[in-house]
């Protein structure tokens, strides 16, 4: 089965590749140009689907299944900022460095060293006949400091609960036993392998 990402984003791809193994996994921007898709939906479903929906029609080819990720970082002291804009918290042409110093000034600002905070995915599938959504969460802590050049986003300030160590310090095989969009891939996998 050809399974398509509705993404482009490096770490997402790297991380969805480790963990999907057993399928052929395709970046859309191998098959076609790379184009925007608005993100507009309320919740991390939403704007999964959105992107799964707006490849699937681009691609133009019936018998492909198109795998979208979104995803973020919610921090509890923020009111669950920045949530659905993770990837756009310091702007629209904003880098993975420019969001994490702006988190971790905004956690500053609010004269704390760390708040629980949570990671959430919300991975989509969508084919010809039928669509689909699943989710995964991770809980733990964030830090205003960036520590290890691990993972990729907001990964250096984020400690997992039951770790000293943020996900920028700790190996990708620990990452990939407890995040987000791990637990969300392997629901996702019992979908794919009815398909
Ligand atoms: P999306 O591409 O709109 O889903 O945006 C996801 C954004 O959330 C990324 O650009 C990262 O900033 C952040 N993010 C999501 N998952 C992770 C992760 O596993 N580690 C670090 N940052 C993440």
């Amino acid at each position: 089965m050809k399974l398509v990402l509705a993404t482009s984003n490096k770490g997402k791809v790297r991380e969805i590749k480790a963990l999907c193994e057993d399928f052929e996994i395709i970046p859309y921007s191998e098959l076609i140009d790379e184009f925007e898709i608005i993100e507009d939906g309320d919740d991390f479903k939403a704007n999964a689907l959105i992107k799964a929906r707006a490849v699937f029609k681009a691609l133009g080819d019936e018998d492909v299944v198109v795998l979208a990720d979104d995803s973020g970082i919610n921090v509890d002291i923020l009111r669950g900022e920045p949530g659905i804009y993770s990837a756009r918290y310091a702007g629209a042409d904003a880098t993975d460095k420019d969001n994490l110093y702006k988190l971790i000034d905004a956690i500053k600002e609010k004269n704390v060293q760390s708040s629980p905070a949570h990671y959430t995915a919300a991975i989509a599938v969508v084919t010809k006949s039928a669509e689909y959504s699943v989710h995964g969460w991770m809980y733990g802590e964030a830090i205003t400091k960036a520590i290890g050049d691990g993972g990729f986003g907001y990964d250096p300030m984020f400690i997992p609960l039951g770790y000293e160590k943020t996900l920028g310090q700790l190996d990708e095989k620990t990452k990939k036993s407890l995040s987000h969009r791990a637990k969300a891939l392997s629901l996702a996998k019992i979908i794919l392998q009815t398909l």
